[in-house]
């Protein structure tokens, strides 16, 4: 007799059980039949999958019943989140669905009568503990599992059809990875202008958090992307992580609109769930309009930003969630989105009670958070010299040099102080005392950048004074910027 073995796990307090569900046709009623003793959450099981199958337009098979046995048999069974493997396990053996290597995959997701695909209340407990990839459905703050390439979440049966794309061959290089390919495609023909490349090599290799102020229309959010695309291959410690809090295997960009609240960005709940900035762990967090997210959120991204991970306590329980991510921020410098530092100054419409409150974001400590700022008026895409293969080359020899003297993350957390040679602390020692100790941090790190970008052991004058540009000058021209434009100032 035909029969198929699906994965599943069950979690009863802190007791977790992998569960091996086999599951058979045998002649008799079209019902669904759990041997040994089923608890009344396995019968109710029973009859969800039996319908969820029926709307999905999936066949219930005619004079044949199902029969599923859970193992190990000796545990009790609450029978949450089996619905995912027993309706799986069923498609499969009547080839309604062919997924090669079923067995790799672990299923945990409870059926709606219309099919849809649910994460059980516990399933991030679940993927922490659970090696290998997880098929859920979707979750509580809409966290799904990506299922396909396609990144649309698990949420209805038919889904599942999706998961054939999980399966490419897993032992690709990283840069061979799907994302990276389509990102190719996509960049053949763009062109950087000089500024523009600087920055966005800078950036992609030294994975600093950075904000793009400027006018609508000067392409924040297109250079922000650019920036993501370009980022140096994930190692394979990074593909683990990532896989383990997303799914796929290649860098994630996150871009969360700005009415998202701390719960989505952060995560919270009781038990603490993640939010958006651990989907964005190993990969990019793009805020668009960053100045606009809620002051609460603002702050909440301080502790991510600085050690790579979140502590989340509410009421007894606390976790803490890796959320290390590259910050890329972009905001207009006025309300309407016209003002321009530069060239069209005139054109912003905005009265000086709506500009001054503007104002008072720009000059908030959030923004003092990035490490770098570049205004985005100035530059002229239309004069475009630098290809991204070229970028991408550069990128990907600094990222070797890096990944050899044990820098593989870029340097947004790099310390300039440890093992510098007397002749860095001296240079250090001279930077000007100007600003925040977090304004000289940055200056020292996007040196460090600089320095990789030459394959250089050492940072010199140069990279210093370069680097000065973007994460200190930018940063003053805006207060100046500020000062003399806001009445009240
Ligand atoms: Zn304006």
């Amino acid at each position: 007799m035909k029969s198929i073995l699906v994965r599943s796990v069950m979690l009863r307090g802190e007791h977790f059980q992998p569960l091996e569900i086999e599951i058979q046709l045998v002649p008799g009623l079209p019902t669904i039949q759990f041997l040994g003793l089923p608890s009344s959450g396995l019968k109710e099981s029973a009859m969800r999958i039996r319908t969820a199958i029926r709307s999905s337009d999936f066949q219930m098979p005619k004079g044949r019943q199902i029969l599923v046995d859970i193992r190990p048999r000796d545990e009790k069974k609450h029978g949450r989140g089996v619905d995912l493997a027993v309706a799986m396990g069923f498609l499969q053996l009547t080839g309604q669905i062919e997924i090669p290597n079923i067995r790799e995959l672990c299923f945990y997701g409870d059926l709606g009568l219309s099919g849809d695909i649910m994460a059980p209340i516990d399933w991030t407990r679940v993927r922490i503990l659970l090696e290998g990839p997880l098929v859920t459905g979707v979750g509580p703050l809409d966290f799904a599992f990506r299922g396909g390439r396609s990144g649309e979440g698990l949420s209805v049966l038919t889904h599942l059809r999706d998961l054939i794309h999980y399966f490419r061959p897993r032992n690709l290089q990283p840069s061979d990875a799907p994302m990276e390919s389509a990102g190719e495609l996509l960049d053949e023909d763009l062109k950087l202008e000089p500024k523009q490349a600087e920055l966005a090599k800078l950036a992609a290799l030294g994975s600093h958090s950075v904000l793009l102020a400027g006018p609508q229309g000067t392409g924040k959010s297109t250079l922000a992307r650019i920036i993501h695309r370009l980022r140096p291959s994930p190692s394979q410690t990074d593909i683990c992580e990532i896989e383990t809090w997303t799914g796929e295997n290649v860098r994630p960009l996150v871009e969360p609109h700005h009415t998202a609240g701390e719960l989505a960005m952060v995560g919270g709940r009781q038990p603490p769930r993640p939010g958006a900035i651990t989907r964005a762990h190993c990969g990019t967090l793009l805020l668009d309009e960053v100045l606009l997210f809620r002051p609460e959120v603002q702050e909440a991204l301080r502790e991510p930003l600085e050690t790579g991970f979140v502590h989340l306590a509410r009421g007894p329980e606390s976790r803490k969630f890796p959320a290390d991510f590259q910050l890329i921020g972009t905001t207009n410098l006025c309300e309407c989105g016209m003002y321009a530092p530069t060239a069209r100054r005139d054109q912003c419409r905005c009265p000086g009670r709506i500009r001054s409150k503007f104002e008072t974001r720009l000059r908030g400590p959030f923004v003092d958070r990035f490490q770098m700022l570049a205004f985005t008026d100035a530059w002229e895409p239309a004069q475009g010299k630098v290809s991204m293969a070229e970028l991408r080359r550069e990128i990907a020899a600094a990222s070797d040099f890096q990944k050899a003297v044990g820098r593989g993350n870029g340097n947004r957390r790099w310390r300039p102080w440890k093992g510098a040679s007397p002749k860095e602390i001296e240079l250090y020692e001279s930077l000007p005392k100007e600003g925040s100790e977090r304004r000289r941090l940055s200056i020292q790190r996007v040196a460090r950048t600089y320095a990789d970008l030459e394959l250089r052991a050492e940072i010199n004058e140069v990279d210093l004074f370069r680097a000065k540009d973007w994460a200190l000058d930018t940063f003053v021209a805006l207060k100046s910027l500020m000062s003399t434009t806001s009445p009240e100032l």
